[in-house]
Formats: structure tokens, sequence, C-alpha cells
């Protein structure tokens, strides 16, 4: 079929279309309409389905595939590889929700996973999936303030934790974070479950703190049916990544998601039932949800959970398992690729990656020579897919399992099926329907199944800050920024705060860090737009070289500023030419790896950074605040 045709179907009678996407799942009772938009921008769907989302991610492939390994986990960090079939995951996902329903845990009620990337992590969400529970998985690397918060929205009865997590073969404590937050946070759970990994101190609290594995032992073998839910039961709620603001709660339905899950593996993923699938994000992100956990599984697939650096014992390490586990599709981000390229590239062809379709990245965008340096490495094709926490699923992409179509470089791709992508000015709100023309990247609704279904306990928030940003439309934005060529490929140009006007010229931060990036002596460069008395807003740049050793005395360093400028110069004309271009060995991004351009400008324009909970390494932010304020 040609995917112009699975599209259009997709859009005009989305209906239809996702009737027959629903086929892919197992419903209890069937639904008696396929959706209900009387409530716009919310939508319904599958009204009246009946499903559990862990039946249909074990459950009902052990009939054929109970001696598959469903989840193989590898950890890099306590040497330990483990390989569970789908019967030995319903096992083990059966006795977590035996213990999560001794602790009084039942349908509707919240329950907070902060763990590290251990099995227990993935048995805890399958748990209370199956028990009509919401999990709230909040990222490891998190400390308290920020679980805090977030305890506090998700109201939990349970929390699942552990003593630590391991990072480069040093132990991250866990517990003493958890217990600072509890403190925190004014909602206290009535139980905290912690399983023990036996790598750092676990003081318990008397009456609150239970260790799993005694919890456990009361549970061997146990039976625990799923508890069949409508389709629109939230399944979970997890937070935006705060790159440009306070992280947004996230509302997922159940039938909604798996239906979307379950069509993406063939459509764009191109896997089959049996294969193996290794997405290399945390548990802590979307990707995590989708890909780790629900979409592999959905899908029949065997799914591969690592714990550990990419470079650890060496660069060699995930093409190590490409080969022992013949994984079909991979999944990474760009900041994991930019991390390789620091490496011997000879790494990456040590092994046998027959068996590999494709290496999916996302996240943020992919820039050409990382996406060349990969490609080449590999010899594979490399496929970026543009999506968000809100999405649940790829937006932009190549739908290779409906249609070969060639990718490329700078693009994520086109529209996926479901998803009506539009373009308008953000000012007049006029749609953009000519090749070419920069806009905000909208969404028309209804919205497909799996996109996010408000924000929790928050409707009015959902709609005032997803639909009511582009004037006179009733839209959802990205608040992303991007252009359609003549062939329908969009490029994404930054977030919609990311434009800067310099001297009534807008441009986007995104081309101009591109230019900066092509300079062969750059690794990495954040720009943003900082106040100026004279032209309004100036580009302001802070980069990262390759070989820090190259600027270290101020004459190379003006050089070399000299140089960049030129080249922006060259590229994008003068307008776009850098005020400053400075020099840091790190810039400051989330935990997931996104560059916060918002903090750097507060830091620029002496202003507070505002929320700075989802920081990796506050220390990338003070370089910039050294420099800033030493002129
Ligand atoms: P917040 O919404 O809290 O500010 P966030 O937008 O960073 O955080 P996520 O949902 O994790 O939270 O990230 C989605 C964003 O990541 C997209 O809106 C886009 O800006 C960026 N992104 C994701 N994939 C790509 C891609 N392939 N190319 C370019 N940008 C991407
Ligand atoms: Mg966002």
């Amino acid at each position: 079929m040609s995917y112009a045709a699975f599209y259009r179907r997709s859009i005009e009678q989305p209906e239809a279309f996702w009737d027959e996407q629903a086929r892919l799942i197992e419903w209890q009772t069937p639904y008696s309409k396929v959706l209900d938009y009387s409530r716009a921008p919310f939508t319904n769907w599958y009204v009246g389905g009946i499903t559990n989302l862990c039946h249909n991610a074990i459950d009902r492939h052990l009939a054929k595939r109970s001696n598959q390994p469903a989840l193989i986990w590898v950890s890099t960090e306590v040497d330990r590889e483990v390989t569970y079939t789908y019967a030995q995951l319903h096992a083990q996902v059966q006795q977590m929700a035996a213990v999560l329903k001794a602790q009084g845990v039942g349908k509707g009620d919240r329950v907070l996973i902060y763990m590290p990337m251990i099995p227990e992590a993935a048995f805890a969400m399958l748990a209370c999936v199956r028990i009509g529970a919401i999990h709230s998985v909040v990222f490891g690397g998190f400390a308290s303030v920020s679980l805090a918060s977030r305890i506090d929205d998700a109201e939990p009865k349970v929390i699942v934790s552990a003593d630590a997590g391991s990072r480069g073969g040093k132990v991250v404590p866990y517990k003493g974070l958890l217990d600072e937050a509890i403190h925190l946070a004014k909602s206290k759970p009535s139980k905290v479950i912690l399983v023990d990994r036996g790598l750092a101190d676990m003081p318990m609290t008397p009456g609150r703190d239970e260790a799993y594995a005694d919890l456990a032992a009361r549970h061997e073998g146990v039976r625990v049916v799923c508890e069949w839910v409508e389709a629109s039961h939230p399944s979970y709620t997890l937070y935006t990544s705060g790159t440009t603001g306070r992280p947004k709660g996230v509302q997922r339905d159940t039938g909604g998601y798996m239906v979307n899950l379950a069509a993406s593996m063939k459509n764009i993923f191109m896997c089959e039932p049996g294969e193996t699938y290794f997405s290399t994000s945390d548990i802590g992100w979307v990707v995590g949800h989708s890909y780790i956990i629900y979409g592999p599984l959905l899908h029949g697939m065997a799914t591969i959970m690592y714990e550990g650096l990419p470079i650890r014992p060496d660069a060699g390490i995930w093409w190590s398992l490409v080969e022992k586990y013949k994984v079909a599709a991979m999944f990474s981000a760009p900041t994991a690729v930019r991390v390789l390229k620091k490496q011997d590239p000879a790494y990456l062809t040590r092994y046998d990656l027959s068996s590999l379709k494709a290496l999916f990245l996302a996240g943020e965008p992919l820039d050409e020579p990382t996406a060349q340096w990969i490609a080449q490495a590999l010899n594979r094709p490399i496929i970026d897919n543009y999506w968000q926490t809100e999405t649940g699923a790829p937006v932009l992409t190549i739908a290779n399992g409906i249609e070969s179509k060639p990718s490329k470089f700078g693009s994520p791709g086109i529209p996926m099926y479901g998803f009506n992508v539009k373009l308008f000015d953000e000012s007049t709100g006029a749609e953009l329907t000519d090749a070419n023309q920069k806009g905000v990247v909208a969404l028309e609704g209804p919205l497909p199944p799996g996109f996010m279904q408000t924000v929790w306990r928050d409707d009015q928030r959902y709609v005032s800050t997803y639909w009511k940003s582009i004037p006179g439309r009733e839209v959802y934005s990205s608040f992303d920024w991007g252009i359609r060529d003549e062939d329908g490929y969009f490029f994404i140009l930054g977030r919609t705060d990311d434009v800067i006007n310099v001297a009534g010229h807008r441009l986007g931060t995104r081309e101009i860090e591109e230019s900066i990036s092509s300079h062969p002596l750059v690794a990495e460069v954040a720009v943003v737009g900082v106040a100026d008395q004279l032209k309004g807003q100036v580009a302001m740049a802070f980069a990262v070289l390759k070989d820090a050793s190259k600027a270290a005395v101020p004459a190379d360093a003006l050089r070399l500023e000299g140089e960049i400028m030129k080249v922006v110069d060259d590229q994008l004309g003068a307008v776009a030419r850098p005020a400053r271009v400075r020099f840091v060995t790190l810039l400051p991004k989330t935990r997931s790896g996104k560059l916060l351009r918002r903090a750097i400008q507060a830091v620029c324009e002496g202003r507070d950074p505002g929320d700075l909970t989802t920081i990796e390494d506050p220390n990338a932010l003070q370089q910039v605040k050294d420099l800033v304020q030493g002129g």
C-alpha cells in the first residue's frame, strides 16, 4: 500500500482507520464507539471497550510465547544479565501485583516508581496496570526536590524504590533522597516498598518501609487476575522534561495507547513478534514507557533493558548486545551518539550487526554531522523521529513498515498516520501552506489514540497551555518551530521560545547552532537570544570544543571565536552572527539530554534561571555564569 493512501485514510476517516488498528489488541468487551469527540479538544477513544494493558503485554502471548524471552536485563554497572521469558515475566509481575494489592493498592490508586534500571522497575509498572493502578515513574536521577513535587502531584498510596542506582560504576544511593523527598512532600505515602540490591545502606522507617524481598516471599507463585478497565482508564502519568518551564503531568489512557503503540511497532519500527528490540532510554522518560516496556511487549517481542553507560566497559558494549541478542531495531538519542562520536569508530564495526534493520533516534534535533557519522560507522539506516511526552509515539518520521521512503538529513520526516500536522504563523494565526515557510508546528484535532488525555487533574491547564496559544485557532501547539519542504518533509528548527529577533530579523537558534557546529573543532554548541538595547536581541553562543586545549589561552580563544563568526557570516549572513562565541567544557542540559537554552538565556540577561529541577549538572550553568560575569 502507498503510505500516502494509508495516511489520508487516517485523517479523512479516523474512526474507520483506528477501528481497524484496534484489532491489534485484545478487548475483554468490545467498544461500542470508536471515538467520542463531543468534549473537544478532549478525545475519548474506544468508548465502552474494556481491556487491560498487562493482559495485552504479557498474558495474551503466553499460549504461543511462554518460553520466548520477554525482558532481557543487562547491567554493566553490576555485571549481570538476566533473561525473563514471557512465563517468567508473567510470574514476576503477578508477584509484584500481589504485593501491591496486599498494601491496599487498587484500581485508580497511584503508585510512584522511583527506581534504577532494574527488572523490578518493569515488574512494578506492569503490576500497576495489571491491577488498574496508575503508575507515575520518576526518573531515578532526580534528587529530593524534584521528587517531592512529583509526589505531591501524584499523591501516591505506595512508592516503590530501591537502595541505590549505579552510574559509571559509582553507587548512587536513593534511599536518603527518597526519605528527604517524603519529608518535603505534603502528601505522604502509606507504604514504601524497597528493593535491596545490596549496594547502599537502606535505613528503614518502621511501619512505613518494607523490603520487597520480605513481602514477595509471602506471594510466591500466586495468581493475580487482570483488573479489566475501560479504554479511557488512565494507565499512567508522566512528566515532560522541563526544558521550557515547569514540567507538565501528562496523563495517558489505556486502550488508545495500546492501539497506537502496537501499530507503531510494525508500521514505523518494522518489527515482527519474536524479534528483539533495544531502546537505550530510561524508564523515567516517555521513550522508556513506550519503547522499553509497552510497545515491544504488546508486539510479542523481547525487549532489552540496559543499566549502564554507552561507553563502559568500552564503546562497543551496545553493539555487542545487538550481536548477542540479534537486535532487530534499536532506539537511542542524538546525545548518546555524540558521546560515542568522541570514541574510536572501530568499536562500532567490531560486531555482527546484520540483524539490525535500523537505528531510530529521537529527543532532540539530529544534526547532520552526527547523523552522517553514525550512518557511516554503522552502515545501517538512521531514522530520526520527532515526538513529545504528550504524543506518546512518533509524530514525524518515516513509516518504512508501510512503504519504504528515503530519509532526508536534518528532517525527522513526514507526518505519521493520525497526526494532521500543520504550520501556523505564530502572531497572526494564518495557516502556512506553501513550501519552506516557517511556522509553529501544530496538530489539528481529533488527536489520535495514545495522545495525552489531559494534564493530570488539570483539564484547564491542558486546554489553556496547549490549545489556546495560536491566535484564533483551536489546535494543539507543539511549541516547536518548523518548515515543510516541497516533498512534505518537515524540519524542526527549535522551540518557539528559541526564536530570536535581531534588528527585526527572526532567526532560529537551531540554524545558528548548526552553522557553528559545522566548524571542525566544535563538538557542541548552544545559542540563545539575549536582550540588547540597540538590536532588540543578539545571539550569544556557548561552544564545547572537541579538544578544549584549542581555546585554553585567551589569544587562541579569540582567534577561534573570529573563525566561527566567519563561518556563520558565510553560511547564514552577518545578521545571524553571534555577538560572542564563548567556550565551555559542558553545556547545561536536562537529565534527558536536552539543552536548557532558557536557563542560559536567563543567566546571560542576569535573571533567575527558574525551574532547574531537571538539570543534569549545575556546574555547566555555573561556567556560563562565570563567563557572563567575567565580561
Ligand atoms: P517541557 O515540555 O517540559 O519543556 P520537553 O519538551 O523537553 O520539556 P519532552 O516531551 O521530553 O519534553 O521533549 C519533546 C521535545 O523534544 C519536542 O517538543 C522537541 O522540541 C524535541 N524533540 C524530540 N524529538 C525531536 C527530533 N527528532 N528533532 C528535533 N526535536 C525533537
Ligand atoms: Mg515540551
